[in-house]
């Protein structure tokens, strides 16, 4: 009884948040990575935005050269070259690994490896939001015939022009992509949303695609993606949400698992709790006990989070950590914007931005209506 006590004692045992050394862990991760991450180069800008939207989450963006940050961002993007013969195959690439030279202006150089990344682009884009860019340089039309050129016949999406893995984890991308560009000409709906319909499981979670075992973080991209799409309530019962509303309440052990019987991991209080937040059910979670575990996989040292306890922190985890404190309203901490994996801050600079783009339109339109009642007849 004694040891029951004491065991329980300790998980409520407060603990106490880290901020300034979590704030040095993202300045390094933007400055220097051990070489374990050696083979994530095609993929940096991935990290890169776990780092910049992690000091933002700090309210830390302070520590960071914007412009630099920027300017190197733009230089990722695919352009289209003069003929326009690699249109399909632009967004943005991870990092500089393929040799094209350093430019942030067009046109594109042709390259026959060169091309974006869905998951590039959407992280690339939230970066762009995140430093307070107006997204001004971003060839918008390219980035949607890129994208147009990764969805298949299924609504699924590959990740690069030349196939990948295609799941419901690029549809997520691909949403979201649409969704900050305010354009969804960039993909087939419909498609995208009986390929995630059909990746509904017999036990109420999503799974990678049609068959395929329930998992916390594909749940997070179906749901996340029809909320993005203003979709949910339409692609769902009510029976079918309250289904997986319960489907991920059950994930709940300490913090969260992605799965029936696996451990709990820091990375799922964000991916299972964003979607419950979603889902309007997030209230009825224990926060204590989610607090308690997602500090317990603090660096006390050199800041971040790790998966699970007496582990190494990494970028991806100390990110969705944050968040997954954010969620629950840790003080210190600003809001996370549940579906784009943002801050509400860094989404109503997006609503500012598309606001702004609307009433150009809506000027250029009254201007050409003036134009053409203007001609002799
Ligand atoms: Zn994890």
């Amino acid at each position: 009884f004694d040891t029951l006590q004491t065991k329980e004692l300790s998980e409520f045992e407060p603990l106490d948040f880290l901020r300034d050394r979590h704030v040095r862990f993202f300045q390094r991760t933007l400055q220097v990575l051990p070489e374990r991450y050696a083979s994530l180069e095609t993929t940096r800008l991935t990290i890169i935005f776990f780092a910049l939207s992690g000091l933002d989450v700090l309210d830390a963006l302070d520590v960071i050269d914007r412009n630099t940050m920027i300017e190197w961002i733009y230089s990722l993007q695919v352009l289209p070259t003069d003929d326009q013969s690699n249109i399909s195959r632009c967004g943005f690439r991870g990092s500089s690994h393929i040799g094209i030279p350093y430019s942030t202006k067009g046109p594109g150089v042709l390259h026959p490896y060169d091309s974006g990344h869905v998951a590039m682009t959407y992280t690339g884009l939230c970066s762009l939001l995140i430093l307070g860019d107006n997204l001004s340089r971003v060839n918008k039309q390219a980035c949607l015939a890129g994208l147009r050129a990764l969805q298949l016949e299924d609504g699924s999406f590959y990740a690069v022009p030349e196939g990948s893995e295609n799941d419901i984890r690029f549809i997520y991308c691909a949403a979201s992509i649409c969704y900050m560009l305010d354009d969804w000409s960039g993909m087939d709906i419909q498609k995208a949303i009986e390929y995630i319909r059909g990746s509904l499981s017999y036990d109420n979670g999503f799974g990678q695609g049609a068959g395929r075992e329930s998992h916390g973080g594909w749940t997070y991209c179906a749901i996340a993606s029809l909320c993005l799409m203003g979709r949910l309530e339409e692609a769902l019962s009510r029976r079918e949400l309250d289904r997986i509303r319960r489907w991920c309440i059950m994930r709940q052990q300490s913090g969260f698992h992605g799965r029936p019987n696996k451990p709990v991991d820091t990375c799922y209080s964000f991916w299972v709790g964003a979607t419950l937040e979603l889902l309007d059910v997030f209230q009825y979670t224990n926060f204590d006990k989610n607090r308690s575990f997602i500090l317990s996989t603090q660096d006390r040292l050199v800041g971040g989070f790790a998966k699970w306890p007496d582990s190494h922190p990494d970028p991806l985890h100390a990110y969705l950590g944050l968040c997954g404190l954010s969620l629950i309203g840790e003080p210190s901490l600003r809001k996370v914007h549940p579906a784009l994996n943002i801050t509400q801050r860094a989404f109503q600079h997006l609503q500012q931005l598309q606001q702004a783009w609307k009433d150009s339109t809506a000027q250029y339109s009254t201007h050409t209506h003036i134009i053409f009642v203007s001609l002799p007849s």
